[in-house]
């Protein structure tokens, strides 16, 4: 069933302050709600994206969509709403990327598996465990809803050379 003129929603660039600030909590869970989570949906799938929170798309709530099959597995559209990690295991390192830091990539120490409680587009509380790829990703996107982005988490060194090709990208006019 295709859907009629899907709303893309414009994703915000790194400094953009509302992607420093922490979402507030997801209180009302209605149709606007429903339609928000596709429209987050449609917005990652055009932005090439496997996770989309909502501070990305300028609204600071704590909501974010999660596919890491682009797509392929309807199954595994995942959405997290007032999500908490409430358990975590392992370590990974993998380079990341992401849809508000354009072409910056580097590797990003991860748990290896995580659990997270969450509620559902209908106010349900659910748990959602995901390991490698997922676990990254479920780690990443909660990071947006408190306001975290993953070149936070690199040595000083690392992020102050990040923070200077952005300057010089933003200078050519290319950010
Ligand atoms: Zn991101």
């Amino acid at each position: 069933m295709a859907k009629k003129n899907p709303k893309i929603h414009e994703v915000v660039k790194y400094p953009d302050p509302v992607l420093a600030k922490r979402g507030e909590a997801v209180t009302v869970f209605d149709a606007d709600l429903k339609k928000l989570v596709d429209e987050m949906f449609d917005s990652m799938y055009a932005a090439q994206g496997i996770g989309l929170a909502a501070p990305q798309i300028n609204i600071s709530k704590r909501l974010t969509v999660i596919d890491i099959s682009f797509q392929k597995n309807p199954e595994e559209k995942i959405v997290l709403i007032n999500p908490e990690i409430i358990d975590r295991s392992g370590k990974q390192v993998e380079e990341e990327g992401c849809l508000s830091l354009p072409e910056i990539r580097e590797k990003v120490t991860r748990s290896e598996w995580v659990k997270v409680k969450a509620q559902d587009v209908t106010g349900k509380w659910i748990e959602v465990e995901g390991e490698e790829l997922l676990a990254r990703a479920i780690q990443h996107e909660i990071d947006h809803l408190d306001g975290i982005l993953f070149i936070d988490h690199l040595s000083r060194l690392k992020r102050d050379l990040v923070l200077r090709k952005i300057k010089k990208l933003q200078k050519n006019g290319e950010w």
